[in-house]
């Protein structure tokens, strides 16, 4: 099983690659991606794609199984558990690219976490990545590009993932939950990641942070409700999902006014309606901006309870201002 294969099999990334497979290989890729945890069920699902004897990673023919059970023996897979890659590796890889394939055809490797490589591993590499033996096709798998030398990026074709829309990563939790709710928290707060998605599917807090943030918006009304708020420490326990999610309800009712379909968190939509009415367009986005400064606070280590204070003192402000 390859997992999130209806989704990878739709995105743009695979596409390009499977159009790559028909038509002409580069020799080596760099698979990109802010979720970094896609990016090994995508090349799987190319290795499938090449080595399936219906040419469709169909996942069930002998082939394909070979890939998902990782007994290939063209398909080298490097770094699953996301190590330093130390350049002895390396040193192993390109001794190994020079023995032909077992199938005749085509060999893979896939350095996984390739920014984990030090500068003497990718040095070592350059060569191989230049000019692999006939046959022979590199790819690596990095969630941070910036950590590679500028040398390797540019001996390799980018094919970057893109964040998956709303409606796919719902589909998929869906899949995996059955549950309309959890899916559509997990749509609309993972920002198209679907590892993301499936963390907040799987975590139960999530879902009370979700209704935390509700609850505040319906009860803090005043200032002096602030104090109780902070008091019932409904935001500390998880303050930064606190903050994400509070961030995701504001930029609703800002969408809401543009256009209903562009409302994220549709399970909600009554509340999004009712806080239409309190924060103005002009005064949702600038909460948002507000959120956004509270985020950037907490990084710096200023106090929970401090921050909490001063954003929702803030937003009222705002709210007030912006009627
Ligand atoms: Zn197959």
């Amino acid at each position: 099983m390859i997992e999130f294969y209806d989704a990878l099999k739709k995105s743009k990334a695979y596409r390009l690659l499977q159009n790559d497979i028909k038509n002409s290989m580069a020799h080596a890729y760099l698979l990109t991606a802010t979720d970094e945890e896609i990016i090994f069920p995508l090349f799987r699902l190319v290795a499938c794609r090449i080595f399936c004897e219906t040419q469709s990673a169909c996942l069930e023919c002998r082939e394909c199984h070979k890939i998902l059970d990782g007994v290939n023996p063209d398909v080298i897979e490097l770094n699953a558990e996301k190590q330093t890659i130390k350049v002895g590796a390396i040193n192993e890889l390109v001794d190994s690219v020079h023995y032909s394939p077992v199938s005749g055809v085509l060999k893979l490797y896939f350095i996984n976490y390739a920014d984990c490589m030090t500068g003497e591993a990718q040095n070592k590499l350059l060569k191989t990545l230049e000019e692999p033996p006939e046959g022979v096709i590199l790819f690596l798998g990095t969630a941070k590009p910036a950590a590679l030398l500028d040398t390797v990026k540019s001996r390799c074709r980018t094919v970057p993932v893109e964040a998956f829309d709303y409606q796919t990563v719902y589909d998929e939790i869906y899949a995996l939950t059955s549950d309309e709710k959890t899916s559509s928290i997990a749509a609309a707060c993972s920002e198209g990641k679907l590892y993301v998605a499936k963390k907040i599917a799987s975590s139960p807090e999530y879902v009370e942070t979700f209704t935390a943030v509700l609850d505040m918006l319906d009860t803090v009304k005043k200032s002096s409700d602030i104090s109780e708020f902070i008091g019932s420490k409904k935001a500390e326990k998880n303050t930064p999902e606190f903050l994400d999610v509070l961030s995701v309800i504001l930029r609703d009712v800002l969408a809401s006014d543009i256009n209903d379909r562009l409302v994220l968190t549709a399970h909600v939509k009554d509340k999004i309606e009712r806080l239409k009415s309190e924060f103005s367009p002009m005064a949702a986005a600038q909460c948002i901006f507000v959120v956004n400064e509270a985020k950037a606070k907490l990084k710096l280590n200023v106090s929970v309870q401090v921050v909490l204070e001063r954003m929702l003192f803030k937003m009222l402000e705002v709210k007030y201002r912006c009627r």
